[in-house]
């Protein structure tokens, strides 16, 4: 929420160039690029440090990502760690169908589990790079972005008491549920997009059934599997959007990805014991623009992609190389040309995977729609990635995210 200022009540004020708002990808990564470049910043989280390091959620990274962390110091564990992946697979009609995007693009996807990523940030930007990080605190509050003195406000965890921070700049990377994009919901204009489905998302302590992101496009439902790591596996079944996931024993989940991946020649699925089962409702949002005067946002505080087309966490980080480096040469030269087009720029590769997202929902889901027509065409669209090179060179560009412009 936005306040008028907090000052005249608090003698005790802090004061950091930039306050970033969220200990998620988005904001450690500001926060590092930041103090590389030598600039003060805090980060404020309302979770633990514990929490934000555990939360499983993404894990598929595009190489213009990798190489962006690269750049900026932050990819060592991930480079040594993850995997790399050079092609994926769509079983439909029965059939395995493999999409080598390497040997057809030269480019890979790294699959590295986001709460790795996380902990390597944490650990850089705190411990390594001297950040400054408050965990778990509460009712964090904006006040007056607009002016040239903005200020951040939260509860104390240990005290109780509200402290405020001065800053010269906000940078709202507090995710979809977060309090930077509602202090600005009365200016913003969001561009909401809901598919009437839901995904079951799970997390099976397994191995990987294929060393390769799967796509099952079943008349029954869509199922996915996506390698997390040796031990543990994701996997996906579309179900009802608002489905229980109790209404999902493991019986019947691993029953319906058999069914669903099942292919001539597959190999059978390594079972295990579900230790994440819950329903996401798909939908994106897209918030424009992501600037409202001196409150820039980033990543899910922005914009939201739904898993579909595992992009979301890879949008945060670009978003934060951009916000981080104009930032930085904001504070340290004056240049505000970054911090100008920050918000335009972003956009741009943010409404391309947008719409990829809804292409790949129909190929997806479009054979279970309970249309005839529309599973006709999904059909032809699932084997023009096999027929035509025209086809599958644009789906490898869109799916590893290596346009030249966007
Ligand atoms: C099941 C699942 C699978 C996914 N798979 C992929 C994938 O394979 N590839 C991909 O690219 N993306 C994927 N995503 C999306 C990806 O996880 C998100 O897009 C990514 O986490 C966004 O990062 P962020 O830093 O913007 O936000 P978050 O990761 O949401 O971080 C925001 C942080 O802000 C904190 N916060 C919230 N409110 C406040 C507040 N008021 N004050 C202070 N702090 C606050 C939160 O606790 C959190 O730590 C997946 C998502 C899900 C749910």
């Amino acid at each position: 929420m936005t306040d008028a200022s907090p000052h005249a009540n608090s003698p005790a004020t802090q004061r950091f160039p930039v306050v970033v708002v969220g200990a998620g990808p988005a904001g450690l990564t500001v926060g590092c690029v930041l103090r590389a470049a030598g600039v003060d910043c805090l980060v404020l989280e309302t979770e633990t440090r514990e929490f934000v390091e555990r939360l499983p959620r993404a894990g598929v990274i595009e190489e213009p990502a990798v190489r962006g962390l690269e750049r900026r110091g932050l990819a060592g564990n991930l480079l040594e760690r993850a995997q790399r992946h050079t092609a994926c697979e769509f079983r439909f009609d029965g059939g395995r169908h493999r999409f080598a995007y390497e040997e057809l693009t030269g480019r890979r996807h790294w699959v590295y589990p986001q709460q790795f990523l996380v902990t390597d940030l944490v650990r850089e930007y705190a411990d390594v790079r001297g950040g400054a990080v408050r965990f778990g605190v509460r009712d964090v509050r904006l006040h007056e972005p607009d002016s040239d003195r903005p200020s951040v406000s939260y509860v104390c965890p240990e005290s109780g008491r509200r402290e405020v921070v001065a800053c010269e700049f906000v940078a709202g990377c507090d995710g979809s549920r977060g309090v930077t994009r509602a202090s600005v919901a009365e200016r913003a204009a969001v561009a909401r997009h809901d598919y009437g489905i839901g995904w079951l998302a799970l997390l099976a302590e397994a191995p990987p059934s294929a060393d390769r992101v799967l796509f099952g496009c079943h008349p029954d439902g869509f199922a996915g599997q996506m390698p997390r790591g040796p031990e543990v596996t994701r996997y996906y079944l579309q179900c009802p959007p608002g489905d229980d996931p109790g209404n999902w024993p493991h019986e019947r989940v691993w029953t319906e990805l058999r069914r669903r991946l099942g292919a001539a020649g597959a190999e059978p699925l390594t079972e295990g014991r579900l230790i994440e089962k819950r329903v996401l409702d798909m939908h994106d949002y897209v918030t424009e623009p992501m600037a409202f005067g001196r409150l820039y946002l980033a990543g899910d505080a922005a914009h939201l992609v739904a898993p579909i087309a595992a992009k979301g966490l890879n949008l945060a980080l670009y978003d934060a190389f951009a916000l981080g480096d104009a930032l930085a040469a904001r504070l340290l030269k004056g240049d505000g040309t970054g911090l100008d087009g920050y918000s335009a720029s972003c956009l741009r590769r943010v409404w391309d995977y947008q719409e990829f997202s809804q292409w790949l929902s129909e190929l997806y889901h479009g054979s279970a729609a309970g249309d005839p027509f529309r599973a006709g065409t999904t059909l032809a669209r699932l084997r023009r990635l096999f027929s035509s090179p025209a086809a599958a060179a644009a789906f490898a560009e869109r799916y590893l995210g290596t346009a030249e412009r966007y």
